[in-house]
């Protein structure tokens, strides 16, 4: 075996062979400028690091360093040093290559036709090489994939073993690969056909008259139940949602006392909710029972051999069958699937509130729950034996809840829009008495100001802050001072939950005070601050404002305005102080001369967003759904994985290609939709009429401003992104009305 890393930049690049059966590494750096910054100690100081890193031997091995101008002789040099080797070795061999552009490589480098090749697929940071000093980085970089090339070779092997495929033959999405093949030949072991195909459109067999009208967006669903919560909430991550769902499908189908092809009945009537889905369900059957053994057969590899291409296999179930790159790609089972794991889902969530707990968030990937406790080291417990209890119930045998974080206290409105006291994770695994700001994080997660003049910004940050640190404080000495003043007393339990209920009521008077007294005079001035800074300054900043956000819905004419409307539907997020935050809006509002019910006082969300699911890393297989406007990391920057260790760009190609999709899709439904008669709501049946049978007129069932509001978000995205395609399909759909 022999490996040849390279990386390579606008003329700039390294080219290591690494030739483990001679022990060398020999490195070949294209610089057109004179300086040589690598010498052979130390890329051995480097990969010495690397094993050491990776915990794996570090072999004697010799180190060479040639340097060249062109790229051209870069690879003439690699061509050079192969030929040799492999007259030297004329035994088996087989090239591992990590490069990132593989065609240009090979066709440069001929002597590669001679030994069949594997490839490593490349992290694209790896070529973003810095002015100055890059050789250093790239030859870190080099040493470190060089190091990690053998055992990733080793498990490649063992996985060729397991998946009874040639090593050759594995394509770059090992998981989407032998997940397939694991199908194909489950189904083929059953007589059926395969659907296989390169495009995401499963391959039925017949011929498709122009477009083919497969659904394949479905809705995530989400619940959220805004508010102030002041006791420690916890965050738990779902883990099996899809294995359980599939492989306890039959029991949900018991409960719900019919058999699995009635799902498709009580659809949503969502954009997908079309009349073809129940057969397209009961079709897809068949397919459902033996992807159904598959996944039995690959729980007991892994679970009683241990093996972790199963267990990967599983972990990446979803994302395979959602996947359009999967050759056995079916919308159908997909959507069939889904159906369960909304069941399961929702069964979930029943359990929960059964056991309790109140649930504050929840969609497939994550429960956000309020635990009512008051300290961490009870609340702990309590979700410990909230978790015991729900691996009890057979339904959810699969499933893992791993908790995340968890809050102190937590302000929430939606997803991408909370704040919270985070407890520092290390420190609540250790004596958690919770104690102390060093064991807390304040966490601002609030989308909505970015909507805000940046001059407001930090004020809103830092109120809404305040608003949660405040009351828990004083809570928090409040009950330092009443452990001290009874820890002689011994008390009963029934006296602890009156001393709690009082202490809430305590807290809330509390908070009350301070948002007269300080939070009102605070706000009162920031706010005629504001006024004054944008009395000078006109309306130019205001402009910029709407620039960011085109629709013209939203009012955005004062920044001050703005600033009162963001800040107190945030305050009054807590029930128990709203009537106090609402006085304190009137008086705020005052200031700026608006009433109190007038329309523009009313807050709004002011970010219309659209969420592409199922976003895949090419490099890591992280799989997540991107929020393209409310997500603040991909906010004016290329979207790339989120994983720390990782950031590989996405894929641009491909971004844009699910995003047009979308587009196509949402507007074939929505040309194709129905007719809806505005008097008794029914779906009109006949051609020609152009009255209901009741007498009432037809109107569309989703509205063209509606549509359009929908196609505008996705220009938005496509200018920012640079898509140009996208946003000529979706101009051209704008026009046109
Ligand atoms: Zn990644
Ligand atoms: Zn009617």
């Amino acid at each position: 075996m022999d490996s040849l890393i390279s990386s390579l930049s606008e003329g700039r690049g390294v080219y290591v062979m690494y030739f483990p059966t001679s022990f060398r590494i020999h490195a070949v750096v294209v610089n057109p400028f004179r300086n040589k910054e690598l010498s052979p100690s130390f890329l051995e100081k480097q990969y010495r690091d690397a094993c050491q890193a990776l915990g794996s031997l570090h072999e004697n091995i010799t180190f060479l360093v040639d340097y060249h101008t062109s790229i051209d002789a870069g690879s003439k040099h690699v061509q050079r040093m192969l030929l040799e080797y492999r007259q030297q070795h004329p035994g088996p061999v087989i090239g591992v290559i990590e490069c990132p552009k593989l065609q240009a490589l090979k066709s440069a480098v001929r002597a590669l036709d001679d030994f069949p090749c594997v490839t490593i697929p490349c992290n694209a940071r790896d070529n973003n090489y810095q002015a100055l000093g890059w050789q250093a980085t790239a030859g870190r970089t080099s040493m470190q994939r060089c190091a990690a090339s053998t055992q990733w070779f080793n498990e490649r092997i063992s996985l060729a073993r397991y998946a009874h495929v040639p090593l050759g033959n594995f394509e770059l999405d090992w998981l989407l690969f032998t997940a397939d093949v694991f199908f194909s030949r489950a189904l083929r072991d059953q007589q059926q056909v395969l659907w296989i195909s390169d495009d995401g459109i499963p391959d039925l067999g017949g011929t498709y008259e122009g477009d083919t009208c497969f659904a394949d967006e479905v809705i995530q669903p989400a619940l959220t139940y805004p508010g102030a919560y002041r006791r420690v909430a916890v965050e738990l991550k779902i883990h099996h949602l899809a294995v359980n769902s599939l492989l306890k499908s039959s029991q949900v189908d018991e409960m719900e006392g019919g058999p699995i092809g009635s799902f498709a009945n009580d659809m949503p009537a969502g954009p997908n909710g079309t009349e073809t889905e129940f057969d397209d369900a009961t079709l897809c059957l068949p397919a459902f029972q033996v992807l159904k053994q598959l996944i039995q057969r690959c729980i007991s590899d892994a679970v009683s051999s241990g093996n972790v291409f199963a267990d990967a296999i599983l972990q990446h179930l979803y994302r395979w069958l959602c996947s359009p790159r999967s050759k056995l790609h079916d919308p159908a089972l997909h959507h069939l699937l889904h159906n369960v794991m909304k069941k399961v889902f929702a069964l979930m969530l029943a359990e929960f509130r059964k056991l309790g707990a109140n649930v504050i968030f929840a969609n497939f990937s994550k429960i956000i729950i309020d635990t009512g406790k008051v300290d961490l080291l009870s609340a702990r417990a309590y979700c410990d034996s909230l978790l015991k209890t729900l691996q009890t119930r057979d339904i959810f045998e699969w499933v893992e809840l791993e908790p995340l974080h968890y809050w102190h206290s937590l302000l929430f409105m939606d997803q991408y829009n909370y704040g919270g006291i985070q407890a520092k994770m290390q420190n609540a695994t250790s004596e958690g008495s919770s104690d102390g700001d060093n064991d807390i994080d304040i966490v601002s997660s609030w989308n909505i100001a970015e909507y805000l003049p940046k001059a407001t910004q930090d004020h809103f940050v830092l109120i809404v802050s305040e608003f949660l640190y405040v009351p828990w404080k004083y809570m928090k000495e409040q009950v330092a001072l009443r452990s001290t003043t009874r820890d002689e007393t011994s008390c009963t339990p029934s006296i602890t939950i009156m001393a709690a209920e009082n202490l809430e009521v305590q807290v809330i008077g509390y908070l009350r005070d301070q948002i007269s007294n300080y939070f009102a005079d605070k706000l009162l001035r920031i706010v005629s601050d504001i006024l004054h800074h944008f009395k000078g300054k006109g309306k130019s900043e205001s402009v910029e404002l709407t620039n960011r956000e085109p629709d013209p819905h939203t009012h955005k004419g004062d920044a001050a305005l703005e600033f009162i409307k963001h800040i107190c539907a945030v305050l009054a997020l807590d029930q128990n102080v709203q009537h106090d935050i609402l006085r304190m809006r009137k008086n705020l509002l005052k200031l700026v001369r608006v009433k109190e019910f007038a329309p523009e006082a009313q807050f709004q969300d002011p970010c219309a967003s659209f969420t592409l699911p199922n976003v895949i890393c090419s490099y890591c297989n992280d799989c997540r759904d991107l929020d393209l406007c409310r997500d603040s990391t991909l906010q004016g920057q290329e979207w790339r994985c989120a994983v720390p260790q990782c950031g590989q760009p996405y894929h641009r190609e491909q971004m844009e290609n699910a995003l047009l999709q979308v587009v196509r899709q949402r507007e074939r439904l929505y040309h194709l939709q129905d007719l809806v008669c505005l008097r008794c709501r029914q779906v009109k049946a006949a051609h020609l009429s152009e009255q209901c049978s009741c007498g009432g007129a037809f109107r569309c069932k989703e509205e063209s401003s509606q549509f359009l509001s929908k196609m505008r978000v996705f220009l938005n995205v496509a200018v920012s992104q640079k898509f140009e395609l996208l946003q000529d399909v979706v101009q051209w759909i704008l026009e046109v009305r």
